[in-house]
């Protein structure tokens, strides 16, 4: 008997149109031709070549394309999220890579920054000539940047900065870090040149997930900055808040793809190992295990695709946000760990590319705001009581 294709099962893409299923396309070929091939050998050896693939991004034009001018695209935030999507299905470090750049670094100075610096840093980063970093946590203030203690004082015309960032994604790589501080007024930001007097970066070893993603600890010693480098529509916490929000947004539909991936392999897997004389989707807990992973899938993509819809709208939510990313990554790391199991020993290699999956996606589980801190959100919007502290 033929078989469907799992987003076949509930005509998960009927509601995209032509634009949409182009752009997913074209990232879906870029990411079969480029990243499926090598990623295995890069997330062993942890050598991936960011500058190379930032400048391979900007020319499909997938840099900033959520943004406005300057060089980026322009497109609607569906279109993102389904960029997101594909780039995922190849590994999270790429979508991360992306997600830093476009959702919060280009976003940032897009949303807060001077003419000037839009002018000087969009352009080269919507092309990858340029990769930014988006410096907030530190090591002693993750789930709660309010008590960051990096500080920015003014001095004349210019400001000092102290302190250190950590689990920076690209900041070893990056050529423009945005960088929030704590000043007598308040939380503000600053794009800083990553050559500035004072900066430096050091790489973050020993990861065992997102291995194909550099991430570093950011150290600011005296690091002197003029005020034209200060974000000036960046007023408060608030503001890389609402970075954290548009990169969350394209977490929604990365993890769907991540997840895509390990039901692909696993069918693919299934139809042609043989045990028993016989292949092995043919038993019932295996096709049970695949009913409730693509059941699982199918539902993901369809709440990432009306969360896009709500966002073309310009009316989503930081409550909804939480909620896409509380559901589809969970439902993410549940699917790869049933497509593991499916694969026996050969699925704990990176000959699969599931396992791959399953690490990077605790990862995703931790970053843009934990689990936990979303679950805490909703809770929060049911019951009106906050329960952070
Ligand atoms: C690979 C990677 C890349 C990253 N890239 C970036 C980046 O580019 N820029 C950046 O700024 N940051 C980045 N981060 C940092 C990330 O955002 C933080 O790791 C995250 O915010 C959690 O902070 P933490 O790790 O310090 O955990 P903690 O805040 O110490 O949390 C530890 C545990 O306690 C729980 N917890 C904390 N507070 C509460 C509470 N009130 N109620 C219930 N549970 C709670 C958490 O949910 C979690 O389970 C990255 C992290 C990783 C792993």
């Amino acid at each position: 008997m033929a078989t469907q294709h799992p987003f076949d099962l509930l005509d998960v893409e009927r509601e995209l149109n032509a634009e949409q299923k182009a752009i997913q396309a074209v990232t879906r070929q870029y990411v079969n031709d480029r990243i499926k091939p090598n990623i295995a050998h890069w997330y062993e050896t942890t050598e991936i070549p960011v500058r190379e693939l930032a400048r391979e991004l900007g020319e499909i034009g997938l840099l900033g394309m959520h943004l406005d001018g300057y060089g980026c695209a322009g497109t609607d935030a569906t279109s993102y999220g389904l960029a997101c999507m594909e780039l995922e299905a190849g590994d999270s470090g790429l979508r991360s890579l992306v997600s830093v750049q476009g959702s919060l670094a280009m976003f940032a100075i897009h949303a807060y920054g001077s003419e000037e610096t839009k002018s000087e840093w969009l352009p080269k980063m919507a092309t990858g000539e340029a990769i930014g970093c988006f410096g907030l946590t530190e090591a002693d203030h993750g789930s709660n940047p309010a008590g960051m203690i990096t500080t920015a004082k003014k001095v004349g015309g210019d400001w000092i900065i102290n302190g250190s960032k950590m689990w920076i994604t690209n900041g070893n790589v990056a050529d423009v870090a945005i960088v929030w501080a704590r000043t007598d007024e308040g939380v503000r930001g600053f794009c800083v040149p990553t050559s500035t007097p004072g900066f430096s970066a050091n790489l973050i070893k020993h990861k065992l997930s997102l291995r194909a993603s550099m991430t570093a600890e950011l150290v600011f010693e005296n690091m002197r900055v003029p005020d034209s480098s200060r974000l000036p529509g960046a007023t408060s916490l608030r503001a890389p808040l609402t970075c954290l929000a548009e990169a969350r947004f394209g977490i929604i539909f990365g993890a769907v793809g991540a997840a895509r991936d390990c039901l692909e392999s696993s069918l693919a897997y299934a139809s042609t190992r043989e045990q028993f004389e016989g292949p092995i989707s043919r038993h019932q807990i295996t096709q049970e295990k695949f009913a409730k992973m693509a059941t699982r899938l199918n539902t993901a993509a369809l709440l990432a695709l009306h969360l896009g819809k709500i966002k073309d709208e310009h009316k989503i939510t930081p409550q909804q946000i939480s909620m896409g990313k509380f559901n589809n990554v969970q439902g993410a790391i549940e699917i790869a760990r049933e497509a593991r199991s499916i694969l026996g020993a050969a699925g704990i290699t990176t000959e699969y590319p599931i396992f791959r999956h399953m690490t990077n996606l605790e990862s995703v589980l931790t970053y843009e705001g934990t689990h936990e801190i979303h679950a805490l959100v909703i809770g929060e919007a049911l019951t009106g009581i906050a329960a952070f502290r």
